[in-house]
C-alpha cells in the first residue's frame, strides 16, 4: 500500500545514514521538465537532480533505449567485449577530442582514474614515488579520499585526514598562486573548467591558457574535471572548447548517462601511451551494457535534438532574466556562470531560505558555496520555462 509522504520520510530516516538533509518532499515521477511528488504536486525542475537530467524526465527515446538492452543484457563484467561499449567509447572519445577513455560508476571514481594516470605517467619517467599534484581552492572533485585530497574544502577533509600525499592548493583563477606552487615534482594540475559546487566561477580565458601553456613547458598533466560543466551544459559539448585549450585528462559523469550511473576519465594520446596498463585499473561495473546503452544514446539524442544548440540558442534568454532579477533585488547581488550553468549571489539571507521557499512554490533550485544560488536545469528548458521559474522565484524571495 502507498504510503503518505511522511511516512516515507520517517522511514528513510530511521533507516538510511543521515549525510543528507533533505528538503522535505518525496518525489515520485517524472516528466519533461517537471517532478512530480507522491501527493501530484508538480515542480519545475532548476537543479535537474544536480546537473544529471540533461534531457528531462521520461524521455521516450532514451527510455525506450534503455528498456531494449535491459532485455538483452544489464551485466557482462570487463572480461568481455560487448557492443555498447564499443559504441559508448567511440562516441565519448569524438566528443571530448582525445583518445581513449575508461569508463567508471560515478564522479568521484572518474578522478581516482585521473590521479592514478598522473602518478604512472609521472613514475614511467623517473621512478619515483613523491609527485605532487597541484589542485584549487573551493574546488570539488569528490568524496571518495583520492578526490577528496583534491578538493579544496578544508570543512570536507578535515575528519578524514590523512589523505593521499602530496597536493597542493592554489587559488582559482590566479595563475600566479599555481605558478608559486610548481616544482620539479608536479606531475599534474587538476581543475574545473568551471567550477561547480564551489559556486559556480567559470575559468578566465588567460588563467586556463596560461594553464596550458605551463604544462606544455614542464611536462606536466592538465586534468580538466567537466564532471558538472560538460556535456553540453555551457553551450558546447565541454566548456574548454570554448578556451582553444585541450585537457591531458577529461572527467566526465554526471549528465554523461543522464541518470544512470556513469562517469569516464578520457586521456589524450600522449597519456594514454604512457600511463595505464592492463592490471594496473578495473571495476566490476563500470561501463556495463545497461550504462553504455545510457552513455550511447544520450549522445545520439544530443545529435538529434540538438541539445547543444539549443543551449546556445536560449542562454541570452536566460541570462538577461537572470541579470534583470539581480538588477531588481538587493538580495542578489551578481550573477556568474556559462550556459545553463548558472548562479546568483545571495546576500542579506541564508541561500536555504530561497531554495525552501522556492520548494513551496514549486520550483527546484539548490544552492553552491555558501551564498550561491545555483541553476543547472534540464538542458531543454525553454523560454516558457525561464519565465515561469522567474516568476516562481520571485515570489519566493
Ligand atoms: C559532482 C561532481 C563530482 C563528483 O561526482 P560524484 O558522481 O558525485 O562522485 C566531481 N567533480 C565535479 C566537478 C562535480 O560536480
Amino acid at each position: 500500500m502507498k504510503k503518505t509522504s511522511s511516512e516515507y520520510m520517517e522511514q528513510t530516516e530511521e533507516y538510511v545514514l543521515h549525510t543528507y538533509n533533505r528538503f522535505p518532499v518525496v518525489m515520485e515521477k517524472g516528466e519533461g521538465v517537471h517532478l512530480y511528488d507522491v501527493d501530484g504536486k508538480e515542480y519545475l525542475d532548476f537543479a535537474a537532480g544536480i546537473a544529471v537530467f540533461a534531457l528531462g524526465y521520461k524521455n521516450e527515446d532514451y527510455n525506450q533505449a534503455l528498456k531494449d538492452q535491459v532485455d538483452k543484457v544489464i551485466h557482462t563484467s570487463n572480461l568481455y567485449y560487448h557492443a555498447p561499449l564499443a559504441e559508448a567509447a567511440k562516441k565519448v572519445v569524438e566528443a571530448t577530442g582525445m583518445s581513449k577513455v575508461f569508463f567508471t560508476n560515478s564522479g568521484t571514481e572518474a578522478i581516482e582514474g585521473a590521479i592514478k594516470v598522473a602518478r604512472k605517467y609521472a613514475w614511467l619517467k623517473d621512478g619515483s614515488n613523491d609527485h605532487e599534484i597541484i589542485a584549487m581552492q573551493h574546488s570539488f572533485h569528490g568524496r571518495s579520499l583520492g578526490a577528496l585530497a583534491v578538493t579544496g574544502n578544508a570543512h570536507y577533509q578535515e575528519p578524514f585526514k590523512p589523505l593521499i600525499g602530496g597536493i597542493k592548493f592554489a587559488q582559482y583563477n590566479d595563475l600566479e598562486s599555481v605558478k608559486a606552487q610548481i616544482t620539479e615534482k608536479t606531475c599534474a594540475i587538476i581543475l574545473e573548467t568551471v567550477q561547480g559546487e564551489g559556486g559556480i566561477y567559470p575559468a578566465k580565458a588567460e588563467f586556463l591558457k596560461g594553464i596550458r601553456a605551463l604544462c606544455d613547458e614542464k611536462d606536466i598533466l592538465l586534468i580538466l574535471d567537466e564532471i558538472q560543466c560538460g556535456m553540453g551544459r555551457t553551450g558546447s559539448m565541454f566548456a574548454y572548447q570554448q578556451y582553444g585549450v585541450m585537457p591531458d585528462v577529461v572527467t566526465v559523469a554526471k549528465a554523461l548517462g543522464c541518470g544512470i550511473p556513469v562517469g569516464a576519465f578520457v586521456l589524450n594520446e600522449k597519456t594514454a601511451k604512457h600511463s595505464l596498463v592492463a592490471g594496473d585499473h578495473g571495476t566490476t561495473y563500470g561501463g556495463n551494457p545497461l550504462a553504455c546503452a545510457a552513455v550511447s544514446t544520450v549522445f545520439d539524442l544530443f545529435e538529434k535534438n540538438k541539445i547543444v544548440e539549443h543551449v546556445k540558442e536560449v542562454t541570452p534568454y536566460l541570462e538577461k532574466k537572470l541579470d534583470e532579477l539581480v538588477e531588481k533585488y538587493d538580495c542578489f547581488t551578481a550573477r556568474r556562470g556559462k550556459g545553463f550553468m548558472q548562479g546568483l549571489v545571495v546576500a542579506g539571507r541564508p541561500v536555504s531560505e530561497i531554495t525552501s521557499k522556492a520548494l513551496e512554490n514549486g520550483l527546484l533550485v539548490i544552492s553552491a558555496g555558501s551564498d550561491v544560488l545555483r541553476l543547472v536545469p534540464p538542458l531543454v528548458i525553454t523560454e516558457k520555462d525561464i519565465d515561469e521559474m522567474i516568476e516562481k522565484l520571485e515570489k519566493s524571495l
